[in-house]
């Protein structure tokens, strides 16, 4: 096994900059996701890691190796790629053991491993089979039997459960963060998805336009953000942003633009007299009967939690309670803000103040 490192990385086709320097240092046995809208560059990055695309300038290391230049077949890494890219003509058990047959290994030796990657992957009974008489899930699971019975320093994967429905998707999820937690290869996990980065990464690297947002454990890229991009892109339902400032007489009280003022807990220096946004994670807004009024806009119960959007002041604010809500539209409820996770971001730069 080995760990992987991006060392100012850079991409342009022609004279478009893709990739605007990036470092990534990835341990051995992490499970890393790069996580980001599309278009942000994170599937050229893991390219460039697999030796499909040259690096325009900086290095990428897999252990000690620099491999820059090395084709991708002596990177000693296994891809699976979003469509699977089986042969169609092959059963499972050749899909699986072609690689191997490539590299000139004996009969033996290939069905050992592809028998012991079946048993992995739950593909025992299926070896006979071809693509097509395969679920989705399935042809996923020859996909990642692929890749295991190479014995990789690495694997790489390239949006692997886009295809598959939503239900699917979970089981598959689970099913890839076992199989790290049982081989513990170091894993490069390329998504938009930012509940699958949350789900199953060790580490999660926060990708926008070409460069690295931040790069931290799921949580603590939940609980401190580095600024509005990463605030927003990670959490589901999304952090509510309002603008505004600190009240200049009390800087325990921020002033929304129709006056409205919401609590701080924090008041850092740096974020007097500015322009802010108030970032306000939709579990920190509870029911109370002492709290602010409020207007319900719509009401979602979802069974074990209800998500609401109600009017707050001028602004609408999403808010998840832990308890079935009996509320209209157009009534009015109290709502108080759990101050203490509030977060202040610097509005012209993004920057999370505290
Ligand atoms: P998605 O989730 O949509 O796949 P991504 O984050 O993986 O997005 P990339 O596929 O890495 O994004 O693309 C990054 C940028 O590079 C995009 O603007 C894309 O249009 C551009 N790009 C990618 N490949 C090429 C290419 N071969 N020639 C020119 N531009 C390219």
């Amino acid at each position: 096994m080995a760990g992987v490192d991006f060392v100012d990385v850079r991409k342009s086709f022609g004279a478009f900059p893709v990739i605007k320097g990036v470092n990534i240092e990835i341990e051995d046995g992490e499970f890393v996701i790069l996580v980001g809208p599309s278009g942000c560059g994170k599937s050229t990055l893991l390219r460039m890691l697999a030796g499909l695309e040259n690096i325009t300038a900086g290095e990428i290391r897999i252990g000690n190796r620099v491999v820059n230049r090395l084709p991708p077949k002596d990177r000693d890494i296994a891809m699976v790629f979003q469509n699977y890219a089986l042969y169609p003509h092959m059963t499972v058990a050749d899909n699986m053991a072609f690689s191997l047959m490539l590299a000139g290994k004996p009969k033996e030796e290939r069905d050992k491993r592809v028998g012991v990657a079946a048993e992995i992957l739950g593909l025992a009974k299926l070896l006979d089979r071809y693509p097509r008489q395969l679920s989705g899930g399935q042809r996923q699971r020859v996909a990642m039997g692929r890749a295991i019975v190479r014995d990789p320093q690495v694997f790489l994967f390239d949006e692997p459960l886009s295809n598959l429905d939503a239900k699917l998707r979970v089981a598959m999820r689970a099913e890839i963060k076992e199989l790290h937690q049982r081989l513990k290869t170091t894993t490069v996990y390329v998504t938009h998805d930012q509940i699958e980065a949350m789900t199953m990464a060790d580490k999660i690297v926060v990708m926008h336009d070409g460069i690295v947002e931040q790069i931290g454990a799921p949580l603590d890229l939940y609980d401190n953000p580095a600024n509005l991009f990463v605030a927003g892109f990670i959490g589901s339902p999304a952090m509510n942003m309002i603008k505004g400032r600190l009240d200049a007489n009390d800087p325990n009280r921020f002033l929304t633009a129709d006056g409205t003022a919401l609590p701080v807990a924090r008041p850092a220096a740096a974020a007097r007299g500015r322009d802010l946004v108030y970032g306000l994670r939709p579990e920190y807004i509870a029911l109370d009967p002492n709290g602010l009024p409020a207007e319900v806009v719509v009401i979602e119960p979802t069974g074990y939690e209800t998500q609401m959007i109600a009017r707050l002041g001028g602004n609408e604010v999403t808010c998840v309670f832990r308890e079935r809500v009996n509320a209209k539209p157009g009534e009015t409820i109290r709502l108080s803000i759990d101050a203490a996770h509030v977060h202040l971001f610097d509005a012209d730069s993004g920057r999370r103040l505290f």
